[in-house]
């Protein structure tokens, strides 16, 4: 009985040495039906913009690092007209984090930013995504923001991205960017409305964390089937 237990042991040591990949956790391999959305990696939300968020710059190699595994690859831009809804500036009165009710609901207000056409709203010019696909612009309608890449903040108006993953094939997105709380979060969860499987690449964004809003989206974001996952899971090194 005694032999048969050390012989046991034995075999088991010598698959986990011979075999080391069986106790490894195995990588995500993206695939033909799988996309990388890159939200809003602006000048604005990086150091020296109007809407810097903390870190922001970080996210910058390792989404270029990311996008040599995908052979899709969709890019957002934060968009908006001079005097847009979203600016606490259009309001007399009011300042940037506070909020204000419009026609869809509680809008945050912020500094201006992304203004359409400015330095301040191009794609960082460290973004190397050379094989991007599409640029989707959102939050262009001037009394309507636009966090999400699918929906607009009225949860109806459409920007077009999920027709057009629908006809490429995409069946599983992968969203990394700024901010992880606002644009990041709402177009996540956007994609599972939309019938996608959806995982946020966590180290691949930062928050902006306004009164524990970055805690708070994570948790609706796992309620509604985000998966929450490091770039580590998909890139061996
Ligand atoms: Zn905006």
């Amino acid at each position: 009985m005694q032999r048969r237990t050390i012989l046991h042991a034995g075999a088991a040591l010598g698959l986990a040495a011979l075999s080391p990949q069986l106790f490894a956790a195995s990588k995500i391999k993206p695939d033909a039906k799988s996309a990388l959305i890159v939200v809003d990696v602006q000048n604005c939300f990086l150091e020296g913009g109007t809407l810097a968020v903390k870190g922001g710059n970080e996210v910058v190699p390792v989404i270029n690092k990311l996008s040599t595994v995908f052979e899709n690859i969709a890019v957002t831009q934060d968009w908006h007209t001079a005097g847009h809804a979203s600016f606490a500036s259009t309001y007399s009165g009011k300042k940037p984090f506070e909020t204000t009710k419009l026609t869809y609901g509680t809008q945050v207000l912020w500094p201006d930013h992304c203004v359409q056409g400015t330095d301040d709203a191009a794609v960082s010019k460290d973004l190397k995504l050379p094989t991007a696909q599409l640029i989707i612009r959102k939050g262009f309608h001037k009394e309507m923001d636009s966090y999400s890449a699918f929906e607009e903040a009225d949860h109806k108006t459409a920007t077009g991205l999920a027709g057009y993953l629908k006809a490429r094939g995409i069946k599983t997105v992968y969203v990394t960017g700024l901010a992880t709380d606002f644009c990041v979060a709402w177009t996540a969860m956007d994609a599972r409305k939309a019938g996608f499987a959806a995982c946020v690449i966590e180290d691949a964004t930062r928050g902006i964390d306004l009164d524990g809003s970055l805690a708070a989206a994570w948790k609706q974001m796992t309620a509604k089937g985000v998966k929450r996952i490091q770039s580590t899971d998909i890139l061996s090194t």
